[in-house]
């Protein structure tokens, strides 16, 4: 059985390199594409993943914040990126480091144009976002005339993309909803360009739009979790392969007699006697407290051990009764082969949250075959 030595996320650039030519399979060419790499691509490394995807030949990145553009920028990444949640208190970074904010508000438009100017700025690149459903972040269509006239009259910056985003893309039974969605990002889009008098390039596709719905690749698409691995869908799960493999290791196995417990708040009490293996990882390095008692696994030797009681900050207690196992033997929370999918289903939650939920203290380790 493989020896492990402690806790860490593997980070397998060759299933990147897959799933990044899987998804680019599915576009026209001349069809741009953005990765977005936000939240440490999406709890792995930003850094790692987009030096491999500027290799590949990544036309834009995203982050949602400005720091994490920063982080980008300071590791020499020099793709355009977008922010797509740029706070005006972080208008200094955007600037300072080239990022291209998202602008979502008249507010917003006025802030950053202000600031643009005082900076002396001329053509700044902003992105406009539009609202057509999801009701986070975005103008509405009836903004379009204000944004012009107020882009009218100063020349620190230009349009260079205007987009929206999709509620509901992995989910065809608000198919007409998506519909929806797009057809009204068409129609402000066509306006927007008239009046303007230039075409920003038109964005409004995520992972699950990319693959269900082709009318809405528009000029670029946004993809994110795909690159990770995951489809939001069993059949395109089978292209794609997961990047991360967070595994870790048996530090100690224990005897538990029949009426002893395991762990705090004696979450876990023996039925009958049962071996527990204590591993390394805790709610501190991303398996929430909910999977404790019995709800998460990890997979030891191919078999699944259950979480045993509640998971500690530092450590969990799985259950390896009828696991041939010893100290030192490898425990894996998700990878390949046992997905991220499937075990944040586990708690009603989905693979984005359990991926990005991997805390900084778990060393990355990358992998190239
Ligand atoms: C996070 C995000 C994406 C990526 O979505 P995936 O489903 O991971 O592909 C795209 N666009 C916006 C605006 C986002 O916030």
């Amino acid at each position: 059985m493989p020896k492990a030595s402690e806790t860490v996320l593997e980070i397998d650039l060759n299933a990147l390199a897959n799933n990044y030519r899987y998804i680019t399979s599915k576009i026209k060419s001349g069809t741009k594409v953005l990765a977005v790499v936000k939240a440490f691509g999406y709890g792995s490394d930003s850094v790692v993943i987009a030096r491999e995807l500027i290799d590949l030949g990544v036309d834009y990145f995203a982050v949602a914040y400005a720091n994490e553009g920063e982080t980008l920028r300071n590791a020499s990444v020099a793709t355009p990126i977008l922010v797509l949640h740029p706070l005006p208190f972080n208008f200094e970074i955007t600037v300072n480091r080239c990022l291209e904010p998202s602008i979502y508000s008249r507010k917003m438009l006025e802030e950053f144009i202000a600031f643009a100017e005082e900076k002396k700025q001329k053509n700044y690149p902003i992105h406009l976002k539009f609202n057509t459903g999801l009701n986070r972040l975005g103008f509405v269509e009836n903004d379009v005339d204000f944004i012009v006239e107020r882009l009218s009259k100063t020349e620190s910056v230009k349009v260079k993309s205007a987009f929206s985003h999709l509620a509901a893309s992995e989910d065809l039974k608000e198919k007409q909803f998506t519909l929806t969605q797009i057809e009204g990002f068409r129609r402000i889009s066509e306006e927007l360009i008239l009046k303007l008098g230039y075409k920003p390039l038109l964005h409004c596709a995520n992972t699950s739009g990319i693959i269900n719905f082709p009318e809405a690749h528009f000029d670029m698409v946004r993809t994110g979790i795909g690159l990770y691995g995951f489809g939001n869908d069993k059949e395109e799960n089978k292209h794609l392969k997961p990047v991360g493999t967070l595994k870790t290791v048996i530090s100690q196995i224990h005897k538990i007699e029949k009426g002893e417990s395991v762990g705090y708040n004696r979450g876990y009490i023996a039925e009958n006697t049962t071996r527990s293996a204590t591993l390394p990882i805790g709610h501190a390095d991303g398996i929430p407290r909910s999977y404790g008692k019995g709800k998460g696994w990890v997979t030891i030797n191919g078999e699944k051990a259950a979480i045993l009681g509640n998971v500690c900050m530092d450590m969990i207690m799985v259950d390896v009764t009828n696991i041939a196992c010893e100290e030192g033997d490898e425990a894996i929370v998700f990878g390949p082969s046992a997905t991220a999918d499937e075990l944040s289903a586990a708690i009603n939650s989905i693979s984005y949250e359990l991926i990005t939920a991997v805390s900084q203290r778990v060393k990355r380790v990358v992998l190239r075959k």
